[in-house]
């Protein structure tokens, strides 16, 4: 029985609940020793994962708030087996981004699994992106595409299930 541990990397542009996403997942142990070393927030959370029967640890780093500096993220990166690219129902900029931080993540980690999450759907009345395109670009990616609502808890532990299963498959 060997412990797996997954980093985890949330990453998109500003304002699209990446913090909230992480803290309503891990609700977890707060550690300060990466912000110490690299800047980085850093929360750590154990799941066990019904559909492998496996038990992984996810390290959740936190680029929230840097998402300019270049330098910093590409040190989360490094240690990154999994990664979330997050953008918001209510932000056209998030979801125009959404392939340079693709581009971004791929080169600096190859082929880490990767998922596209849609957040904020409780807004969807206010929506600026169409499900269509949303879809278009999940499929030009080859990514599954999650839709969330991290303020009511809708999907997000799913998005974190499926990257479990998928790190521990390969
Ligand atoms: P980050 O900059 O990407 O880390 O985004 P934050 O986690 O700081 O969230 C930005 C804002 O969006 C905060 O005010 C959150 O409360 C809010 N937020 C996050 N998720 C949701 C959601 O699902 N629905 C709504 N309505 N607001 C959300």
């Amino acid at each position: 029985f060997i412990m797996q541990t997954e980093g985890v990397i949330v990453v998109g542009n500003g304002q699209v609940g990446k913090t909230s996403m992480i803290t309503r997942f891990a609700k977890g142990i707060f550690t300060n020793e990466y912000k110490k070393t690299i800047g980085v927030d850093f929360l750590e959370k154990r799941t066990f994962l019904k559909d492998v029967g496996e038990e992984v640890t996810y390290l959740l780093w936190d680029t929230a708030g840097q998402e300019e500096y270049d330098a910093i993220t590409r040190a989360y990166y490094k240690g990154a087996g999994a990664c979330i690219l997050a953008f918001s129902t209510t932000d056209r900029d998030s979801f125009d981004a959404i392939e340079s931080w693709y581009k971004k993540v791929h080169d600096e980690c190859g082929n880490l699994v990767m998922v596209l999450v849609q957040n904020k759907v409780d807004l969807l009345d206010e929506a600026v992106v169409e499900a269509k395109e949303v879809e278009t670009l999940a499929k030009k990616l080859r990514l599954k595409l999650y839709r969330t609502c991290v303020k009511d808890d809708l999907n997000v532990s799913e998005v974190f299930n499926h990257l479990g299963n998928e790190f521990v498959k390969n």
